[in-house]
């Protein structure tokens, strides 16, 4: 029924112990869209997206990827590429060769011109040949970020890609993001930043403790809401 749709979540719940990490969270992520999560530190940003990467177990609700439910294992999250937790790099392998490996691994041909086209988008440069235990953490994210996307999934998931990167790779990481999305791919990306959503983001969901305050297109919510705007800032 949703076969077409790149993510959908249903009543999302994660309990830790008593306390509510996410609570009732519904949204979409459709072909062609860049959809924001916002909110501050501790609002179940990164609990939701280990939860729709199968990394945990929710307490209640559904996750559909592309029309099948996920369950932890699921075939379907191949067809994602995510950045939610740092990767596994091996330090003493170069950024190219820890590319490499990794994309053998999940054992699809064509490796060159995806890899090359990753590498593209992480603009690393030469830096691609030394190793990962030499980089910095902006470079480590950049590399994540190019593992993600290798094989251009249908749809992108990542927890803060902008953590760690300079104000120039910030500005290429929005334009990266915007034309991922074109072709029918999907992106979901979170954010404590409300500039940064408005910049790259098509559409928001704004989440405070656990909970969605406000959905949207980004155009309608962002600027039209103020109180949103101050308790994300504030945070
Ligand atoms: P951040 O940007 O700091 O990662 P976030 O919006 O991603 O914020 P989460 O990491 O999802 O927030 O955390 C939401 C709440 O759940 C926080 O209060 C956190 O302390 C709590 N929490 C997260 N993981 C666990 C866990 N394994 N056990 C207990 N509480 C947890």
């Amino acid at each position: 029924e949703y076969a077409d749709v790149p993510l959908r979540v249903d009543g999302l719940r994660k309990e830790y112990g008593d306390f509510v990490a996410v609570d009732r969270v519904d949204f979409e992520v459709k072909r062609g869209q860049v959809v924001g999560l916002l909110g501050p530190n501790g609002a179940g940003k990164t609990t939701t997206l280990r939860v729709l990467m199968g990394l945990t177990n929710p307490t209640a609700g559904q996750i559909h990827v592309f029309g099948h439910q996920l369950v932890p294992g699921s075939p379907v999250l191949s067809r994602i590429g995510a950045l939610v937790e740092g990767p596994g790099f091996l330090p003493h392998l170069s950024g190219l060769a820890n590319l490499k490996a990794y994309w053998a691994a999940t054992g699809r041909p064509e490796a060159e011109a995806e890899l090359d086209r990753a590498l593209e988008i992480a603009g690393l440069g030469a830096s691609v040949h030394r190793r990962v235990k030499n980089y910095s953490h902006g470079m480590r994210q950049r590399l994540a970020i190019a593992q993600a996307m290798l094989g251009l999934p249908e749809l992108l998931v990542l927890d803060e890609p902008t953590d760690g990167l300079d104000p120039p790779q910030i500005a290429e990481m929005r334009r990266v993001l915007k034309r991922y999305a074109t072709d029918g791919r999907a992106v979901l990306v979170s954010s404590h930043l409300l500039a940064e959503v408005e910049q790259t983001c098509t559409h928001v969901v704004v989440v405070n403790k656990g909970a969605i305050v406000a959905s949207g297109l980004v155009d309608d919510i962002v600027g039209e809401s103020p109180t949103v705007q101050i308790e994300v800032s504030d945070a």
